[in-house]
């Protein structure tokens, strides 16, 4: 067993407590699973011991298997540890507080009894990492849930809370906190002698329903294994269901020990559990003081009520943070409010969320039109039109009302931050919080520093991202930053593969093969072509070297805007988002090359996905140069969460280092000798490529 980690064996009034231990969320180290053994035939051998409670130490039961030791040889698994806490002839009781997940909930399920405080959260999240509960998770839930509940939370890999647990009998009663050891050691003490085992593998009456109401259950297997197109896992996890439901228990754990061991090394689940880990990699901030403790944010205001700051505020009003709106006009802010009102009501409608929750939620949002009304807020984020002289003034203005210590955050797309942070007295405090259309869905939050946002700035809104339920990923100023920087280069090649005989269908249809839930042009359709184009424009003003992208122009002056007005890469149907292909688009680009000069060929698929993707992999090595990204992993987790890049494939990085950066440099290389400048390799990428360096751990220097 690691340093850190133990189990403790105590009788309490003639009860054994068992009490797995491993700060910070008890995750099952090494020895663990032999210590609760040890423990549990101690506790049976003991004549003067009745029964026994297994719990976790602090604030969490077990909060799951250490995702490190998957892929490598464990001594003892859970499937181990859970048999023999099943077997217990005496009664075991389970206490659980805070997190039970994955093998932490198997070993709950292997308990004869379950009792959870009310902060509890329960869940079988494996499929996440691209592996099936092997535990006996899949056969013991869906013997005390059925098949569809189980199918619901194993596919979904969501957290289960204490009450819905009570709901589905997934537990047996919530207890309070403070005396949920002593109430746990009271019912054992008051089971008849020599009764109360109680094993949910022997729970027949889930399985007898199933059985006889198969049609219940069927459909929800049928749709999760149909919306699962690129992943075993959950088909896996199916499986073990479906065996629970029609074969014996024995059968079932040997199908999810079997289907286990296929998994755990598969392509899939190192990528995915590489993404997971990613993730937590991007959360830690070169430069964090020790003992660093930041306040969280308690009220927030919003500057501007359109598509932006109208999700953002619905942002903090979902995470029951007050927030004020903030407009240029009474009629504005209106509008703005009238917006969020209807976006909540279409939740209502579609029966994610109830009328009440939705006032629970406005009342969190108040209009506002003076700035003076926003000044004692914790954090203010601007979100007006993207115009540089706009954004000067409104941050000279928040200057002047905010309190001192307010984090002052622009949610600028381009604008370096070091703009908005010189018209204030306190560029230390200024910082980018840039979130992705829509605000209130996509879990994107790119923190972007200025050369002179304070460290702790950057670590209170990284903070308040996860706080808004987002992901924060901090990136350094400069044009696009480091997100919308990366994908400039495969929006460009689309655009320019167009040109030399490629289609939109045939590009979008390579890239959701690829794993994409939409292709790039289905995304510009709906973004709406204009915007692209306004921006484009923008460019080509600012800087006389632009390279023109003329068949998106083209298009644009043709009137063609995208699902708006029924006609962009693709024609669509009144009322209908189906996107049809135009032969009239194929004219237009034959058209375009033409008058280019640009002779059209075929292309495979490969050369397609290779151009689109190593395009923005070459960026990510300058991005990584020019020091405005910390780590490629961190623009890894910036794809999968801002973009769809899909999770299955790790992450942009992880995927090129499935290609190897020897064969991506080498056509990057050929490519800049074919296009020229835009192709220009970076330093890192021919390095890492001479040195067989992984690209996916490219930091940048000092990092
Ligand atoms: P929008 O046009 O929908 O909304 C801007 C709002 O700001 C309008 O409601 C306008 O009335 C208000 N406004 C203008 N001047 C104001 C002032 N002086 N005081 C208060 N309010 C004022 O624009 P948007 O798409 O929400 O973009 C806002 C910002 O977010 C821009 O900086 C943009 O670059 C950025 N952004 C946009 C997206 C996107 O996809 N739309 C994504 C990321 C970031």
């Amino acid at each position: 067993m690691s340093e850190e980690a133990s189990v403790e064996y105590r009788v309490i009034e003639g009860v054994a407590v068992v009490t797995l231990s491993n700060a910070p969320v008890n995750a099952l180290a090494p020895g663990m699973r032999e210590g609760l053994i040890e423990s549990l035939d101690r506790a049976n051998e003991d004549g003067a011991v009745k029964g026994i409670v297994v719990t976790g130490a602090g604030r969490n039961f077990i909060a799951g298997a250490d995702i490190r030791q998957f892929g490598k040889e464990r001594k003892v698994s859970s499937s181990v540890s859970t048999a023999v806490l099943d077997a217990s002839r005496k009664p075991v009781v389970a206490v659980i507080r805070g997190y039970a997940l994955g093998a932490g909930l198997e070993h709950a399920l292997a308990c004869h009894y379950r009792f959870a405080t009310p902060d509890a959260k329960l869940g079988l999240p494996e499929v996440k990492i691209g592996i099936i509960p092997a535990g006996g998770g899949t056969q013991r839930l869906t013997r005390l849930v059925g098949p569809k509940a189980a199918i619901d939370i194993i596919i979904s890999g969501r957290h289960v809370s204490a009450r819905n647990a009570l709901e589905l009998g997934l537990i047996d009663r919530i207890i309070a906190d403070d005396v949920a050891l002593a109430e746990a050691i009271d019912f054992v003490k008051r089971l008849p002698e020599g009764k109360g085992i109680r094993r949910v593998r022997d729970m027949n009456g889930q399985i007898e329903n199933a059985k006889a109401n198969p049609d219940d259950w069927t459909s929800a297997r049928d749709e999760a294994a149909s919306k699962a197109r690129f992943v075993q896992a959950p088909h896996s996890a199916l499986a073990c269901i479906e065996m629970a439901v029609n074969g014996s228990f024995e059968e079932g754990l040997a199908l999810e020990q079997s289907l286990f061991a296929e998994l755990e090394s598969s392509d899939e689940a190192k990528a995915l559990r590489y993404a997971f880990f990613a993730e937590r990699e991007a959360a830690k901030i070169p430069g964090k003081p020790e003992n660093y403790k930041g306040e969280a944010v308690r009220s927030a205001a919003v500057i501007g009520a359109g598509t932006m700051g109208g999700g953002i505020a619905i942002c903090f009003a979902d995470a029951r943070i007050p927030v004020k709106v903030l407009e240029a006009s009474q009629e504005a802010l209106d509008r703005g409010m009238q917006k969020t009102r209807d976006t909540y009501a279409a939740k209502v409608k579609r029966g994610s969320l109830t009328q009440g929750e939705m006032d629970e939620s406005l009342a969190y949002i108040q209009p506002v039109i003076d700035y003076e009304q926003i000044g004692d807020a914790d954090v203010v984020i601007e979100a007006v039109f993207e115009r540089i002289d706009l954004k000067k003034e409104v941050f000279e203005k928040l200057d002047s009302v905010m309190k001192e210590g307010a984090l002052l955050l622009t949610n600028s797309s381009a604008i370096d931050i070091d703009t908005m942070a010189n018209a204030t007295r306190r560029p230390a405090d200024v910082a980018g919080a840039h979130f992705f259309a829509p605000a209130n869905v996509m879990k994107l939050c790119e923190v972007v520093r200025g050369t002179h946002s304070s460290v702790e700035t950057i670590l209170r809104t990284t903070k308040l991202g996860r706080d808004l339920n987002k992901i924060s990923v901090v990136a350094g100023s400069c044009d696009g930053f480091a997100a919308n920087r990366s994908r400039a280069p495969l929006v460009t090649e689309a655009m320019l593969l167009l040109e030399e005989g490629a289609r939109p269908d045939q590009i979008d249809r390579i890239m959701k093969a690829f794993g994409y839930p939409m292709g790039p042009f289905a995304v510009s359709d709906l973004s709406g072509l204009d915007v692209s184009y306004d921006t484009r424009k923008r460019r080509a003003a600012a800087d006389p070297g632009y390279r023109k992208l003329h068949v998106p122009d083209r298009m644009v002056e043709l009137g063609r805007k995208g699902q708006k007005n029924g006609a962009g890469w693709y024609r669509y149907n009144p009322g209908d988002r189906k996107p049809i292909v135009d032969p009239e688009v194929d004219a237009i680009i034959a058209d375009v090359a033409r008058e280019l000069g640009v002779e059209q060929r075929e292309f495979s698929d490969d050369e397609i996905l290779h151009r689109l993707l190593f395009a923005s992999v070459n960026e990510v090595c300058k991005i990584l140069e020019d020091g405005k990204a910390y780590r490629a992993s961190d623009v890894d987790v910036m794809w999968l969460y801002g973009f769809g890049f899909p999770r299955h494939r790790g992450g942009l990085m992880y995927w090129a280092d499935t290609v190897g950066a020897r064969k991506v440099a080498g056509l990057v290389e050929a490519w800049h000798e074919q296009f020229g400048k835009r192709w220009r390799p970076a330093r890192l990428l021919l390095e890492a490529a001479a040195a067989g360096l992984p690209l996916r751990e490219l930091r940048a220097p000092g990092v």
